[in-house]
């Protein structure tokens, strides 16, 4: 049984120390320390040290691209969208959108270089959260050169006459190359591989990315207020659904539990959203984010200590019920 949560925000290793202890005691065995574009160029050696701080405490390590060129979830801008026109999203209508595009090389080039810093701070798993088209101005997908080059000798046709459904192969197709070059990539480099899909993101058959074989952990992130039925019901569901698809590819289950705009008197779904995925198999959870996210305004829990309590109650109880108090 293994349980996780998300760190961000702070970069002074004393005070990062401070809240490993609490973390620790919270019933966690791992931590996703966000490093985004800003982190790698101006805190490369901080968190390394970061990094080296949690694994002293017996915690495994998820390192994940925050934000990174706009591809992957995460509070943060990117830089290298600015500097590279080039490589940006495309919008049907032209335009330049934000995020950079999956098919292209430069693209490639960028992510490669972000895995060689995540394994120089000590990185056991990179965390590859949420890809995804910019849903402010390319939810359609890319239409640059390079993707209507590709869709003309994978489909022949002309990738901005497209309908929704080939719209859907396109999108598919390009984040499931791009996912296995990378997870190929960071597995070669001997880091281990954790994929976690928008629990309504249908553009790849979940399959195919549950199949990637150099993938150890695939999982969603079912949180609640973005759950279109019953919450038990739903919740249940993607369980299942990742139980299933983990068992059969030989991978780790993973669900994600909210812990980030938790609405008060709602605290009891944390609870149950752990309890739930372990009844259905899964014994790897983590939750987004440490101390039920209390110093992002953004995002923040409106009783975050009720939050964070809830979390390590739970969390202690599974982990002793699967055997390892
Ligand atoms: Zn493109």
């Amino acid at each position: 049984m293994k349980t996780g949560i998300s760190y961000f925000g702070v970069r002074n290793p004393r005070h990062v120390k401070k809240d490993l202890e609490e973390i620790k005691q919270n019933n966690i065995t791992f931590v996703v320390h966000t490093f985004s574009e800003n982190d790698k160029e101006y805190y490369l050696d901080t968190m390394k040290e970061i990094v080296n701080l949690t694994q002293e405490m017996g915690l495994e390590v998820y390192i994940d691209p925050w934000g990174v060129a706009r591809i992957f979830g995460g509070e943060a801008y990117s830089k290298f969208i600015a500097m590279n026109d080039d490589a940006r999203q495309v919008t049907k209508e032209g335009k330049k959108g934000y995020g950079a595009c999956m098919n292209n090389p430069l693209t490639e080039k960028f992510i490669g270089e972000w895995l060689e810093a995540a394994r120089y701070i000590g990185a056991d798993y990179i965390f590859w959260d949420e890809p995804h088209f910019s849903p402010f101005t390319n939810k359609e997908g890319c239409f640059c050169d390079i993707c209507r080059d590709i869709y003309k000798r994978e489909r022949g046709g002309d990738l901005l006459k497209a309908g929704s459904e080939e719209l859907r192969w396109m999108r598919g197709y390009t984040k499931l190359n791009f996912l296995k070059k990378m997870i190929r990539k960071a597995h070669e480099m001997g880091m281990k591989n954790a994929l976690c899909v928008l629990p309504y993101d249908r553009d790849v058959d979940w399959e195919k990315l549950a199949g990637i074989p150099e993938l150890d952990v695939f999982g969603t992130d079912p949180y609640w207020f973005m759950l279109k039925g019953d919450f038990e019901e739903e919740t249940r569901n993607f369980a299942k659904k990742v139980a299933e698809l983990s068992k059969k590819y030989g991978k780790e289950g993973q669900i994600w539990i909210q812990g980030f705009r938790v609405k008060k008197g709602e605290e009891w779904k944390v609870r149950r959203v752990a309890e739930i995925a372990y009844e259905e198999g899964i014994r790897n959870l983590a939750s987004w984010s440490f101390r039920g996210t209390e110093y992002m305004s953004y995002i923040r829990s409106e009783n975050p200590e009720l939050v964070w309590k809830t979390l390590g109650e739970v969390y202690g109880e599974l982990l002793e019920k699967d055997g390892n108090p």
